[in-house]
C-alpha cells in the first residue's frame, strides 16, 4: 500500500489508523485541522516506527483545503497507495429546528470531501494500476437517525458503487461501518452516552485492525465485531417501519439530551 493518507488523523479512529499503519511500516500523510496535534503525532510516529510522516493541515469543509489534499493524492512523488477518508463529526441537533449552516458543513465534511478525495485518489491509483480507498461509514447508515444516518448511508452506497467500478483495475474500495467506539466523537458532539449499553461499545484499536485487515483482503463492506455484524444483518432484513421506529426512539433520547444540555 506504500504511503497512506489519513483524514481526521489528529484524534480517535484516525489517530489509531495512523499508528497501526506506521507500525506496519507505511509512510503516512496526516490530515486534520489541528496542526499542532498532527505535528506532535508525526514526530512520535517517525521516532517510534521509523517511517516518514507528513503533516497536511486542512479544514475539509473548505473546498480550497480539500483541493490541496486532492492535489497530494494526485502527485506521483511518494504516491499515496491508501486513502483513508475518516474525518467526521456528530451534530447532535434535530434537522428542522437545527442550524442549517452546521448541517451544510457536516455534509461538506462527510460527503463532499469523501467524493472529491476519492475521485482524486481513484484516478491516480487506476493510472498506477494499484491502490486502496477506505471510507469510514457507520452502522448508523442502516438506521434513520438524523442527517448523520443519511451521510453514512451515502458513504456506504458510494463505496459499493466505487468498488463495482474499480473491479479489475488493481484498486479496491472498502467501507468500514463501526458501531459506538470510544474516541472523542461523542464528547466533541456533546452527545450524552449515559444510556448507551456497555455491550455496544467498541475499542478504536479493534475497529482499525479489522478495517485494515479487510482492506488487505479486498473486502467491500467491513463490519467490526460479531455483535455489530449480527445487528447489521438484522437491520438489513427488518421492515423499514421497525427501523424508523428505532429512529424515533433515538430521536426521543436526543430530545432529552438537548433539554439537559440547554437547561444546564
Ligand atoms: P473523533 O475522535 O472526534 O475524531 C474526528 C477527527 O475528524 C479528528 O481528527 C478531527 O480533527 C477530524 N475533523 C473533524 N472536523 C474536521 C474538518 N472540518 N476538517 C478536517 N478534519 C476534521 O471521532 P472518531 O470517532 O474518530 O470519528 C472518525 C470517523 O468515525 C467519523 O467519520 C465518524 O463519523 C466515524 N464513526 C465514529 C463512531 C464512534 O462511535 N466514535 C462510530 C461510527 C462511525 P481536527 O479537529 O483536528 O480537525
Amino acid at each position: 500500500m506504500g504511503t497512506a493518507l489519513v483524514t481526521g488523523a489528529s484524534a480517535g479512529l484516525g489517530l489509531e489508523f495512523a499508528w497501526q499503519l506506521a507500525t506496519a511500516r507505511h509512510d503516512v500523510v496526516l490530515v486534520a485541522r489541528d496542526e499542532e496535534r498532527l505535528t506532535r503525532l508525526a514526530r512520535q510516529l517517525e521516532a517510534a516506527a521509523g517511517v516518514r510522516a507528513e503533516v497536511l493541515p486542512a479544514d475539509l469543509t473548505v473546498p480550497e483545503d480539500v483541493e490541496r489534499v486532492a492535489e497530494r493524492l494526485r502527485t506521483d512523488e511518494r504516491p499515496v497507495g491508501l486513502l483513508v477518508n475518516n474525518a467526521g463529526l456528530g451534530l447532535n441537533q434535530h434537522f428542522v429546528e437545527g442550524d442549517l449552516d452546521a448541517e451544510l458543513r457536516a455534509l461538506d465534511l462527510m460527503v463532499r470531501s469523501v467524493m472529491v478525495l476519492s475521485h482524486a485518489a481513484a484516478g491516480a491509483m487506476v493510472a498506477r494500476g494499484r491502490g486502496a480507498i477506505l471510507n469510514v461509514g457507520s452502522v448508523a447508515g442502516l438506521i434513520a437517525s438524523g442527517t448523520y444516518s443519511a451521510h453514512k448511508a451515502w458513504v456506504r452506497t458510494f463505496t459499493e458503487a466505487l468498488a463495482v467500478e474499480l473491479k479489475d483495475t488493481g484498486v479496491t474500495a472498502t467501507v468500514v461501518c463501526p458501531g459506538f467506539t470510544h474516541t472523542e466523537f461523542h464528547e466533541r458532539g456533546r452527545i450524552d452516552t449515559a444510556h448507551y449499553p456497555e455491550i455496544g461499545w467498541l475499542q478504536a484499536e479493534d475497529v482499525v485492525a479489522t478495517a485494515l485487515a479487510d482492506v488487505r483482503r479486498g473486502v467491500v463492506i467491513s463490519t467490526p465485531s460479531l455483535r455489530y455484524k449480527a445487528a447489521s444483518a438484522l437491520l438489513r432484513v427488518a421492515p423499514r417501519s421497525a427501523v424508523r421506529a428505532f429512529g424515533g426512539y433515538r430521536r426521543a433520547l436526543l430530545d432529552e439530551a438537548i433539554e439537559g444540555r440547554d437547561g444546564a
